[in-house]
């Protein structure tokens, strides 16, 4: 987690309000409009400047929906997208988008895939400068060896004209990187950058990603299904389930003091090295499944081990417990009668 001292987080950079994103689910003959995926169904949180909030939960809860949403890859169906102060939920004219676009970027997943294999490191890094119109073509190379650097890729000038099949999967990724920051960001999604990478440089790029981010005091989103790299990344971590955020709060508090159920569940999961330790597991039933025109109940409803007759006919709403720690369970929010 970035030392507190070295986050400067006084201002909102992003402020989401009750976002959500449908898919329309067609079926039949004629493929008419059945029902609606619930991808992400709700979610209200901030962002502020230098704070890396980690999203959090297992593949398919909504995770890189919302990232995608958020960078203005989906539009959203509902709810209010506020960037620097300035509503962006739907970007109309050209020069919004691009205003958008210049400050917000997203790093995916897997550096084969995310890099055009028919262009050169110098073409992809500098791509974003081109689209934005930015300096001459000097000034273009001066930037994109200037990041490459900071990056770790170097010497720059001996990659410049290299193609990305000539690269390690490490190198791919610290280019993809190079070229979410050549902009200077002021908010990046970064969805499980390092799980394609090799477990020895793993650990390097999430080093290099925080010293960015409290060297260009930028603010993150960083999606991941892995407990322990969010702690290592955040400030702040929001557990999703199923579309819905579940519980939110500091890392070290969801950490220490995990209250939901399935965030139990997933912290109980992750390996301690120690033999010694011993740590109540908690079992969850069955396998994530798909929020299709989902019941008015909790979503958790079919796996919780403490589920009760309250949860199978009312959804429990992300309510504060105290000190900004927020879940969505009856077992804290309400009281059987
Ligand atoms: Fe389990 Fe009920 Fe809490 Fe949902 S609301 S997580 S079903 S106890």
């Amino acid at each position: 987690m970035p030392e507190a001292e070295t986050i400067n987080a006084t201002d909102v950079v992003l402020r989401v309000e009750n976002l959500k994103k449908f898919f329309p689910v067609r079926k039949g003959v004629f493929s008419r409009v059945r029902s609606f995926l619930h991808a992400v169904d709700d979610l209200s949180f901030e962002i502020r400047r230098g704070e890396v909030l980690a999203l959090v939960g297992e593949s398919g809860c909504g995770k890189t929906t919302t990232g995608k949403t958020l960078v203005r890859l989906h539009e959203p169906t509902d709810g209010k997208i506020e960037f620097l102060g300035r509503d962006v939920t739907h970007l109309r004219l050209a020069a919004d988008k691009k205003w958008f676009h210049s400050k917000s970027q997203m790093i995916f997943q897997d550096p084969f895939e995310s890099l055009n294999p028919r262009k050169t490191i110098f073409d992809i890094v500098s791509e974003p400068m081109n689209i934005q119109s930015e300096g001459s073509l000097k000034y273009r190379e001066e930037k994109t060896m200037e990041i490459l650097k900071r990056v770790g890729i170097s010497p720059p000038d001996a990659f410049l004209w290299r193609y990305p099949h000539e690269l390690s999967g490490g190198q791919r990724q610290r280019v993809a990187i190079a070229r979410a920051l050549v902009m200077n960001p002021e908010f990046v999604v970064a969805d499980e950058p390092t799980s394609m990478l090799d477990v020895s440089i793993r650990t390097q790029v999430m080093k290099l990603m925080m010293n960015l981010i409290s060297e260009m005091n930028m603010s993150f989103l960083y999606i991941t299904h892995d407990l322990a790299v969010a702690r290592y990344m955040s400030n702040y971590i929001s557990v999703m389930y199923l579309g819905k955020m579940v519980e939110y709060g500091e890392t070290e508090e969801i950490i220490q003091n995990p209250l939901h159920p399935y965030t139990k569940a997933l912290i109980s999961a992750v390996p301690v090295p120690d033999p010694e330790f011993k740590r109540k597991s908690i079992q969850i039933k069955g396998g994530i499944g798909k929020a299709i025109d989902p019941l008015p109940r909790c979503r958790f409803y079919d796996r919780c081990p403490y589920a009760m007759d309250v949860c199978a006919n009312e959804e429990p709403q992300l309510t504060d417990v105290g000190n900004g720690h927020k879940v969505a369970c009856f077992l804290y929010t309400k009281k059987e009668e």
